[in-house]
């Protein structure tokens, strides 16, 4: 069990995304620690589901239906949050994602393969993602920075990929956008460094979630032949369960162990990253 980390309690943390399978771990979690949460997501009646549970486990929680794209239902939900809790510590930019429309049918170009190949994927839908892993993120940080500049100890956690460093196959956009977000996360790191903002990413690697289950399981619920590279490629070989990214969240959200980083992506990947495959 994680230690309760005591200077956290009675914080505030906005948390977009917060009913998706990683962040709702988080949102659990961080109401444990005695972090008042808002959880901002589209579809409302999910966030709802997150936030009553948190409650009926003895947290306070909020939800408030929120589209990270629409800086007015942003800035919507920043008032409804200060009016229930008064200021806020912590944005975790959870809210992201791929679409099928900016996903290619094949890893390698080949002429004569059939299906959608990169000159098939269409504008609109491959925007669209680039928008909700990139824009969110960065509309997010406008609208709650300023609240978030008033705290005493205040943070940003993004959450990038493994597809940030090196793309994975058939994901141009969203692994543009994950690479951005690394970029960005030092940007900002950098521009809020002197007014005490610390900002930081988090990188999973692979887990099995709501999004990439059909790309990792067949219907039988056997690993694809994309999960079997992801294992050989994985040094500990297995998936990481959403539980494993909550003592990296901690560390980085708690300034007590880690005030001087600021500006860093933090791997959680099973050693991914590190394998040459070789
Ligand atoms: P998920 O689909 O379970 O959660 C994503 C959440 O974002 C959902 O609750 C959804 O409603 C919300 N959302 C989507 N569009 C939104 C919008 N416009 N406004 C507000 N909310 C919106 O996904 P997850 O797997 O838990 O992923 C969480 C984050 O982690 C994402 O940024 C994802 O890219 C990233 N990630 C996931 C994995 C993985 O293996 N699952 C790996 C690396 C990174």
């Amino acid at each position: 069990m994680i230690p309760i980390h005591e200077n956290l309690k009675a914080r505030v943390a906005v948390i977009t995304g917060g009913s998706g399978v990683l962040c709702s771990k988080m949102a659990h979690e961080l109401a444990r620690q005695g972090v008042n949460i808002a959880i901002l997501n589209r579809t409302a009646e999910k966030g709802e589901i997150v936030a009553s549970d948190i409650v009926k486990e003895g947290g306070i929680a909020i939800s408030i239906e929120t589209d990270v794209l629409s800086r007015e239902s942003l800035v919507q939900a920043k008032e409804k949050i200060l009016q229930q809790f008064g200021r806020i510590d912590i944005l975790i930019n959870g809210a992201g994602g791929n679409h099928s429309d900016a996903i290619t049918d094949t890893e390698l170009f080949d002429e004569n393969t059939k299906g959608k190949s990169f000159f098939d994927l269409d504008e609109n839908g491959f925007s669209s993602v680039f928008s909700l892993n990139f824009t969110g993120t960065f509309l997010s940080s406008q609208v709650f920075g300023k609240e978030l500049l008033k705290a005493e100890a205040p943070t940003i956690i993004n959450i990038s990929s493994m597809s940030s460093y090196a793309p994975l196959t058939k994901v141009p956009a969203y692994s543009a956008a994950k690479a951005s977000i690394n970029n960005f996360t030092m940007w900002m790191a950098v521009h809020f460094a002197e007014a005490g903002l610390r900002v930081n990413s988090i990188a999973p690697g692979f887990f099995i979630t709501t999004q990439n289950k059909n790309l990792l399981l067949d219907e039988s619920g056997n690993y694809t032949a994309r999960s079997q590279k992801i294992m050989e490629a994985t040094p500990m070989k297995k998936f990481g369960q959403p539980e494993e990214l909550l003592g990296a969240l901690l560390f980085l959200i708690d300034e007590s162990y880690s005030s001087f980083v600021t500006g860093t992506t933090l791997a959680v990947d099973g050693g991914f990253m590190a394998y040459s495959g070789v």
